[in-house]
């Protein structure tokens, strides 16, 4: 861009002029008069003929040139000599001198391109400063305007975008050869009617497109903007971004609009894929958790449509979980662990239907959402879904097996939101679950009932052992030979304050559900450590123990000898005078470490027996190693001596010689009944416990037991 100097720079400009004039007065005083003007500064040259002139133009560059138009060497015709000079250097400002008095010939040089004419009789000092400045400055702006018109032509050309201009009063439009390009046409295959951009437009977008012109051509938009399909050439569509101002009149009348239309087909592929990103797992490729809730949601709005028109339309989801799966990935590591899910992927898509809808929620969870009529529609893929599963996985060559849990919801039902339809199929997968796996559920409302009652449950346990409404009762344990109180075994309760009285049964599944083991195990240990404590400062005579349960995830706990040390500790008591119950599963379970937890314990010096004895799978020869003191004879064989009185007492005499034979203690809980108690007596049984002996009571009533000392 031409700067003009003055703008930037504190000096006069210096313009350099030609005259032309062969008469040496009026060029003498042309001279005199600028001279007379030091802003802008002019410095001039004087040529007496059109020849000089032009040589001198050939030569060097000019500002302005003053022509007179009766030279002795130009043509008949009075503006010759000018038009010689335009021809030359038509970027050249020029003004012409004529003496004669003759508009005319005047306005036919302005017409030709001459910036200015003055008559030689007129010519004042300032008048010709003036005149010979503006022509300066208007053939410059003329030039920056050329030239900006010149590049936006070439930036339509050249440009990425296309252009569009739109006459709306001749409703005519032009489309830049650019703009014909996105759609594959060349410039001459496309007129100039509006129709041939909106006939291409995408159906589907067309109205938007129409609606956001019209409501800018309103005025109701700065300018306006959108995306939309277009159809190309190849008979496909381009997704392209269209953009444009309203030009208006004084009235704010629209007569013209302009703007842009840009390719954005591999932006909008990238976002697409961004989309499917988002939506999809990256691993199975298959719909993740955000896109199965939004199809479901889909599916639940069209089965409510369709129950309220009469047609019995539903669906059903499944909810697969893979069993045991961490230790199938914590065995043969997590890439194999993908191979496995990728290869469960492919099956599962192999066992529906196109329309129907696999996901993964993630780790070793599946959906299947499909439409089912019949719940035993349902049942049947489900069925096969576990048949599928049974053949071998190969995972680098080497067959894998698996199991699943499915839990089925069936829709629409009452169901208002897609997540009340997962949660069902989940619940009922985990119903599933602890039927033993390997099988399907379906989910029934009585499952959601069941899982609110527990999660209140949790709840309320949390709440009761914060406010310590946990207690414990004691079970005295007799010793048979003499006929003794020899020690208590402490049973959890919790007074609900709703439901009443709530058992172990309940209680410890629930806590160990929730974080709450931990805590209730701590405090029944250390409350019946306290306890035993107590009683045996008012009976040193007695030589009382208290015997207490550890369920399997307690006895897995990690610091649990620590706490069990420490609650001895602080209580004063003997650590022989504990009795810790562990049962046959938490012993042989994950074998190693239980061992070196036993010998821990054993080596603090605690009491370990085992409990339910006869119901788990105790190894013979493992037992042998065991550091245990006493077998503790499940209930079921005590109290089957009176029903199938010679197969029970079998049992129970081999459980006694074995216990016997291993050095060992026993002890029969479970006693209700006299005949029960003699036959225990009878094979040398040396502990028992039961109602028929005594119930459990509380710490006051087993207090009360301490002080009357009575005889079994
Ligand atoms: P368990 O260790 O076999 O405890 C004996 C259970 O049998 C107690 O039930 C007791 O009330 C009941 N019982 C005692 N004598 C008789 C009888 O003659 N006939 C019948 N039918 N039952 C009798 P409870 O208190 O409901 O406890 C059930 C189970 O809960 C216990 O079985 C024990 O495994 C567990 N448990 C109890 N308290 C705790 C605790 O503090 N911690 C842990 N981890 N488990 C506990
Ligand atoms: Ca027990
Ligand atoms: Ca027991």
């Amino acid at each position: 861009m031409t700067t003009h100097p003055r703008d930037t720079d504190a000096r006069p400009e210096r313009l350099e002029v030609l005259l032309i004039e062969d008469s040496p007065d009026d060029a003498r005083q042309v001279e005199g008069h600028l001279a007379l003007t030091s802003n802008p500064r002019f410095s001039l040259t004087v040529c007496p003929n059109l020849a000089d002139g032009l040589g001198a133009l050939e030569r060097r560059d000019f500002d302005v040139a003053l022509v007179d138009l009766s030279l002795p060497d130009s043509g008949s015709d009075p503006l010759d000599s000018f038009r010689q000079v335009h021809r030359m250097r038509a970027d050249l400002p020029v003004v012409v001198l004529t003496g004669m008095d003759d508009d005319e010939v005047a306005r036919r040089a302005v017409q030709a391109g001459a910036m200015d004419f003055l008559f030689k009789d007129e010519v004042q000092p300032s008048l010709l400063g003036r005149s010979l400045q503006y022509a300066v400055e208007r053939m410059r702006s003329e030039r920056r305007l050329r030239e900006s018109e010149e590049r936006y032509a070439l930036a339509v050309e050249g440009a990425h975008d296309g252009i569009w201009d739109w006459d709306l009063d001749r409703n005519r439009i032009y489309l830049s050869p650019r703009w014909k390009a996105i759609v594959g046409h060349d410039d001459d295959e496309i007129d100039d009617r509006p129709e041939e951009w909106f006939e291409r437009v995408h159906p589907a977008d067309l109205a938007r497109l129409e609606s956001e012109i019209r409501a800018h051509a309103e005025g109701g938009s700065s300018h306006f903007e959108i995306e939309h399909r277009i159809r190309h050439k190849d008979g496909g569509y381009r997704w392209v971004l269209s953009r444009g101002v309203a030009v208006r009149d004084r009235h704010e009348r629209t007569y013209r609009m302009a703007g842009s239309l840009t390719d954005v087909t591999r932006r909008k592929a990238a976002e697409e894929q961004l989309l499917h990103d988002a939506l999809h797992d990256a691993l199975t490729g298959l719909p993740n958790r955000a896109l199965l809730l939004d199809r479901l949601g889909i599916t639940l709005a069209q089965a409510h449509r369709a129950a309220q028109s009469g047609s019995p339309v539903s669906f059903c989801l499944l909810f697969l979980d893979l069993d045991r799966f961490k230790n199938i990935n914590d065995s043969l590591g997590h890439a194999e662990g993908d191979q496995l899910l990728l290869a469960m992927a492919h099956r599962l898509t192999a066992l529906v239907r196109p329309g129907d809808t696999v996901a993964r929620l993630g780790g070793d969870e599946f959906t299947i959402l499909m439409p089912c009529h019949d719940p035993s529609i349902a049942e049947a893929v489900a069925g096969r879904t576990l048949a599928a599963l049974e053949v071998p996985f190969d995972v680098n060559g080497r067959d894998v097996y698996v199991t699943g849990s499915i839990g089925i919801a069936i829709g629409p039902g009452e169901y208002h939101t897609p997540e009340e339809i997962l949660r069902d199929a989940d619940t009922a997968m985990y119903r599933a679950k602890t039927e033993g796996r390997a099988r399907y559920v379906i989910f029934d409302r009585e499952m959601h009932h069941d899982v609110l009652t527990m999660l209140q449950l949790e709840t309320d346990l949390r709440r009761a052992v914060d406010r310590r409404e946990l207690h414990l009762h004691y079970q005295p344990i007799i010793s048979l030979r003499t006929g003794r109180l020899c020690g208590f075994e402490a049973l959890l309760r919790w007074n609900h304050a709703e439901r009443g009285p709530v058992y172990p049964a309940e209680i410890i599944p629930l806590a160990e559900e929730s974080d709450l083991i931990g805590r209730i195990s701590e405090w029944a240990i250390r409350e019946s450590c306290n306890q035993l404590a107590e009683w045996r400062e008012e009976h040193p005579d007695l030589d009382l123990t208290m015997s207490i349960n550890l369920s399997n995830k307690q006895f897995q706990q990690p610091g649990v000898v620590e706490m069990v040390a420490s609650s001895i500790e602080a209580s004063g008591i003997q650590p022989n005078h504990l009795r810790l119950e562990l049962t046959e599963s938490a012993i042989m379970d994950s074998a190693g470490s239980a061992r070196l937890r036993l010998q821990r314990l054993r080596d603090l010096g605690v009491g370990l027996d085992i409990d339910d004895f006869g119901t788990g799978y105790s190894s013979l020869s493992y037992l042998h190693r065991l550091p245990i003191d006493t077998l503790k004879i499940d209930r079921s064989f005590v109290s089957g001596i009176d029903r199938n009185g010679r197969e029970s007492r079998q049992i129970v005499s081999l459980i006694v010689d074995l216990a016997r034979h291993l050095g060992l203690s026993v002890a029969a809980e479970g006693l209700e009944t006299s005949e029960q108690l003699e036959t225990i007596r009878e094979l040398d049984c040396e502990f028992g416990q039961g109602f028929f002996l005594a119930r459990p009571m509380d710490k006051h009533a087993a207090a009360e037991l301490l002080r009357i000392d009575r005889v079994w």
